[in-house]
């Protein structure tokens, strides 16, 4: 299941919303300040390399 990393614009925190594509398109409040201006950052998900085994 892809994690998708949101940073806080306000306090700076990072977290991650697990989930799907849907999950990433739903408007995510930070878990610290409670605001809901959060930015998405890398995802973890497409970061990893791909298993070839
Ligand atoms: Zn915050």
């Amino acid at each position: 299941m892809p994690v998708y990393e949101f940073k806080c614009t306000k306090c700076g925190e990072l977290f991650e919303v697990m989930g799907s594509y849907a999950e990433r398109e739903k408007a995510h409040a930070c878990p610290r300040c409670g605001s809901a201006e959060v930015k998405q950052a890398i995802s973890l998900f497409s970061a990893a390399p791909p298993r070839s085994y």
